[in-house]
């Protein structure tokens, strides 16, 4: 289980002269210490900028404007969504994050989807009554130690004061790799993969969080789920999407 999400902060800094806290972008030991990433690694990383798809927010080309190629494709479920950094640049730490136990990068993404989040509240997305991690399967939950999914928001909440709620949305079955699948086959392949559950708390306004968005299928399922017990809002925000390959 993850323990930085809750840690206070003289506990976290404590830990971290016995575990210095490594870079998200070069994995040594963050130089100075205290600090989340080194200041030289920060540029590697590139943020989303305008032109973005005024659907799912994947970065567009050079003086392209509206949606994405995949949003001009697929009708989808979820309202809109915005996402931090293009997956190129991030993807080293990202999958050492989701699969090498580097969970402490969860500090800084989460500062960075924060501040994000932050940007658009003002906008079109307002301010979300909760966080909702996409949930993974028990299976692989056993199997990770930890849903990445769920680190991020937890840190986006600590930073926010957004409570995150991720007992509303339930993984319910595994499925399929879908790396080298079609939009259309992802879709498929997800129906029946969440459920959601209205009963305790009211769902309204609710914020997905993820790693990761690629075509959408993902955020379309959990949406689904989320809209027939009656949520009224489901949009999302991930750390990192492709950019859009044009026409
Ligand atoms: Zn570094
Ligand atoms: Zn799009």
């Amino acid at each position: 289980m993850h323990i930085y999400g809750k840690m206070a902060a003289p506990a976290r800094l404590c830990r971290e002269l016995v575990f210095p806290r490594r870079c998200p972008v070069c994995d040594r030991p963050v130089q100075p210490f205290g600090a989340l990433i080194c200041p030289s690694c920060e540029g590697v990383l590139q943020r989303v900028q305008a032109p973005a798809c005024s659907r799912c927010g994947k970065q567009l080309g050079l003086g392209a404007q509206g949606l994405c190629r995949d949003c001009r494709k697929l009708s989808h479920v979820f309202e809109r969504g915005c996402t931090v950094f293009t997956y190129h640049s991030a993807a080293g730490g990202i999958f050492r994050f989701k699969y090498k136990g580097r969970q402490e990068y969860g500090a800084y993404y989460g500062r960075c989807m924060a501040q994000k989040l932050c940007e658009n509240v003002g906008g079109v997305f307002g301010r979300p009554d909760m966080l909702v991690p996409v949930p993974v399967s028990a299976q692989r939950l056993q199997k990770r130690g930890y849903n990445q999914a769920l680190i991020l928001a937890e840190e986006i909440s600590r930073l926010t004061a957004i409570p995150v709620c991720e007992k509303v949305l339930r993984r319910v079955t595994d499925t399929l790799p879908m790396k080298n699948m079609t939009p259309a086959e992802r879709q498929n392949n997800l129906k029946k993969a969440f459920q959601a559950f209205g009963n305790d708390v009211e769902l309204n306004s609710i914020m997905l969080i993820d790693d990761i968005y690629t075509t959408g299928a993902t955020m379309d399922a959990c949406a689904h789920a989320l809209y027939r017990q009656g949520a009224r809002r489901v949009c999302f925000i991930t750390l990192a999407a492709g950019v859009d390959s044009g026409y």
